[in-house]
């Protein structure tokens, strides 16, 4: 997803529960993880090419630094990491089929953007999963909007361009990714919430 809908997903999941300098720094951590340096060759951060396991393996090692910097006093880096975490599980939802197979339950009648559960697990464990294969140069020209529509004729089906649900160009099924991405902040929050002792929770929010 581009910088505004990672911040708007995150301002909108947890913004009530950090303090002012706490949110700056995971909403800045977030959107570092899209500096060209982490775009190619770092499919895990993105859920890129495939990469369901890197990625998923990606989020609970930074669940791991956040809970291992509060330990040592490390509040500006337990928030980097919980940034950096969110980025790549809001990602899930615009660049796996993940909102895809959801829909596809629903026989073409489905329910509301803001009913979609974004954690089934005959979703998330399915053989079915998969994201988008970077194909390039084609995949990085597509960000150049004029030359989008040569690039999607050159680009397979299973491509980034194809696949991707990062702006609402993308059409109606970018509500959903969204929607999703906003409540697995939330829960991603909660997670940690329970994880947490007291004192080291009250460290992390800064409230
Ligand atoms: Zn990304």
């Amino acid at each position: 997803m581009i910088a505004q809908y990672h911040i708007q997903m995150t301002t909108e999941a947890v913004a009530q529960n950090f303090s002012e300098r706490a949110m700056k720094a995971i909403i800045s951590a977030n959107l570092k993880q899209d500096a060209l340096k982490n775009q190619f060759g770092h499919d895990e951060i993105h859920y890129d090419n495939n990469a369901i396991e890197e990625g998923n393996r990606y989020i609970s090692e930074q669940r791991g630094y956040v809970i291992a910097a509060l330990l040592s006093q490390g509040n500006l880096s337990a928030w980097t990491a919980f940034g950096r975490l969110l980025h790549t599980a809001q990602d899930f939802y615009s660049h796996t089929n993940y909102v895809t197979m959801w829909l596809d339950q629903f026989d073409g009648a489905p329910p509301s953007p803001a009913e979609i559960d974004p954690l089934k697990k005959e979703l998330t464990e399915s053989p079915n999963l998969h994201s988008g294969k970077i194909y390039l140069p084609m995949d990085a020209l597509f960000f150049i909007k004029p030359l989008r529509p040569l690039t999607l004729k050159l680009l397979p089906k299973d491509s980034h361009g194809w696949m991707n649900l990062d702006t609402p160009d993308q059409g109606p099924k970018f509500p959903y990714a969204i929607a999703a991405g906003t409540k697995r902040t939330v829960h991603e929050f909660d997670l940690l919430r329970k994880l947490l002792p007291p004192e080291l929770f009250a460290r992390f929010t800064d409230k």
